[in-house]
């Protein structure tokens, strides 16, 4: 299967984040500022800040307001015929049903969707006896873990992954960049009987 990270992936989870921070904190912060895949340590919040926009942003379901990036639902029907589509994202378990809600809505149809706390993704789906083929993440820590094990990953940069390198790292702009990377990558895996 194909993992695709949800947010600051297929949805743009910074621009809304970083405005409530903004709004909260009366900041001016810019996304080139967020240098750090922790946005409170990128933008200096205090933990007490840090917890208020946290809880703001779960007890508005602001998961909702988030606008898909453009391509996102054309990637998906790109990639699908290559293998299983699963959607893994860390994002609080309580928010499942929301996610999948957000999918639907915005017309992104995939095989499957996981929704966990854990820290490591890599883990998580080795426990379900899963191992991807191919990643398309930002974050750093997940990019690095599933390139440990020799599986591409297409990273979406951003200014809080940049020093994230290494030879199964490929970097790209947007989304349909990653759809071009992603088929030139699958088409180089052989194919299996009952698919990848
Ligand atoms: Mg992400």
């Amino acid at each position: 299967m194909i993992l695709l990270d949800l947010d600051n992936v297929l949805a743009d989870f910074e621009t809304v984040y970083r405005g409530l921070i903004n709004d909260i904190t009366n900041r001016n912060a810019t996304r080139e500022e967020i240098t750090d895949y922790s946005f409170a340590k990128a933008l200096g919040l205090s933990p007490e800040e840090n917890a208020l926009v946290w809880r703001t942003f779960n007890e508005r379901e602001m998961w909702r307001d988030l606008e898909p990036f453009p391509y996102a639902r054309e990637l998906v029907e790109r990639l699908k015929r290559f293998a299983a589509l699963a959607v893994v994202s860390n994002r609080p378990e309580a928010v499942f049903d929301l996610t999948r809600e957000w999918l639907e809505r915005n017309g992104i149809e995939v095989d499957e969707v996981y929704v966990t706390e854990s820290p490591s993704k890599r883990e998580y789906l080795r426990g379900k006896g899963k191992r991807p083929v191919l990643v398309i993440e930002d974050a750093p820590v997940h990019a690095r873990e599933f390139s440990e094990e020799r599986i591409p990953v297409i990273l979406l940069d951003a200014p809080w992954n940049r020093f994230c390198r290494s030879e199964w790292i490929y970097r790209v702009r947007d989304l349909e960049e990653a759809a071009f990377l992603a088929e030139r990558i699958l088409s180089l895996v052989p194919a299996r009987a009952g698919g990848l």
